[in-house]
């Protein structure tokens, strides 16, 4: 995994939980809105999975969660090994996706931009982040049965 950054702690990347945020380098998509374009091209990250451990557990008492974005996390096929090493620490995970990676993680919370590929993914909280969510009925007919 290339990693570009971590947050300090946050509120705004996993809904209802205190977490930090790792931001990963390269990303399969190149849209026009994006906010985080220097996360976009795909080359080495800046830190390493070890600095954000150390900086993970030098806060855990203080945090719930980690929330993988990027950048398109789901590009890295180390990703699930990453969230497992997450999940022993005790700590929830969160993914900021596209969805049109190549690992599909089971995940506590997804933030997705693609609905088409919400069956891939497993997850006890999901929010969907393209225009679609203002059709309220079609969102419904896609999530039904996902969400807690
Ligand atoms: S998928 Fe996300 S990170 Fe990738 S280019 Fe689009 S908005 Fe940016």
């Amino acid at each position: 995994m290339e990693i570009a950054s971590i947050t300090g702690i946050t509120t705004l990347d996993y809904p209802g939980e205190l977490a930090v945020t790792i931001f990963t380098q390269g990303c399969n998509m190149s849209c026009d809105y994006c906010h985080n374009k220097h996360l976009v091209e795909v080359k080495k990250g800046t830190i390493s999975w070890q600095y954000c451990i150390d900086y993970i557990r030098a806060r855990i008492n203080m945090i719930d969660a980690v929330v993988f974005s990027g950048g398109e996390p789901t590009i890295h096929r180390d990703l699930p090994k990453k969230i497992q090493e997450i999940k022993n620490l005790g700590l929830k995970v969160g993914l900021h996706t596209n969805g049109k990676g190549v690992v599909f993680p089971e995940v506590d919370y997804l933030l997705l931009s693609d609905p088409k590929r919400l069956n891939r993914f497993k997850a006890r909280k999901v929010h969907i982040s393209t225009i679609i969510k203002q059709n309220g009925e079609y969102h419904n007919k896609l999530t039904e049965g996902i969400f807690q």
